[in-house]
């Protein structure tokens, strides 16, 4: 009789002991998850036939979009962080002759930042509205994301670092698509408004580009906390 109980006792330990083995297994695992040791992905909105944006002086949204992200990769670079481009040029990710290239090409984007699972994704875009008035760089973040309100918090507050007129804040978003299915934090940076001729005027020039790319590359570092 014993000899049974002390059996069970050891069974029940053994069961224990695996149990608690496999949790810091998954414990491992799930805090491994988006930490790739300083990775970001960054993503230049739209590109070949989807011009995004087009501005009160002809810029194409697509157009700034890479232009400022390919700064703010030289710029991270230099501090030594990885950087994935999910473009590098005038293109789109959907597959030649896709049947919905615009669905096809932001699936392809989600999913190469699923892939790469980075600390953070940054997708730079250009913003417009109806009123010509309206400017200002605005920081989006997916509602239901604490990781991406953190990240769009720390990164509105270096884009108004670069502009004392701005006084937007991060504003939560549950609808965008890239928010919704990336699996690590994301952001969405609308940089300016190409509605208004004053941004959109500097949002072409050389000097404005640096400064925005400045204030995003500063952002991340920030959130990376470097
Ligand atoms: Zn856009």
């Amino acid at each position: 009789m014993r000899q049974k109980a002390e059996f069970i006792l050891a069974v029940l330990f053994l069961a224990g002991l695996i149990a608690a083995s496999r949790n810091i297994t998954r414990y491992v695992a799930s805090a491994q998850v988006g930490k790739s040791s300083e990775l970001v992905v960054l993503d230049a909105g739209h590109g070949d036939s989807d011009p995004g944006k087009v501005g009160v002086n002809e810029a194409k949204e697509k157009d700034i979009n890479l232009a400022i992200a390919k700064k703010v990769e030289g710029l991270l670079k230099e501090k030594g962080i990885q950087v994935v481009m999910t473009r590098k040029d005038d293109t789109s990710l959907a597959e030649e002759g896709a049947s919905n290239k615009k669905i096809e090409d932001m699936k392809a984007r989600v999913a190469l930042i699923n892939k790469e699972s980075p600390r953070l994704a940054v997708s730079i875009h250009q913003n417009s509205y109806h009123e010509e008035n309206v400017s200002g760089a605005q920081v989006f973040y997916y509602s239901h994301s604490e990781e991406g309100k953190a990240a769009a918090d720390v990164m509105q507050k270096a884009m108004l670092a670069c502009n004392a007129e701005n006084t937007r804040q991060a504003k939560a978003n549950d609808t965008y698509y890239l928010l919704k299915r990336t699996e690590v934090p994301t952001i969405i940076v609308e940089c300016g408004f190409l509605s208004n001729w004053k941004e959109a005027e500097l949002l072409i020039t050389e000097e404005y580009q640096d400064k925005i790319a400045g204030a995003i590359c500063q952002g991340i570092l920030d959130y990376l906390g470097k």
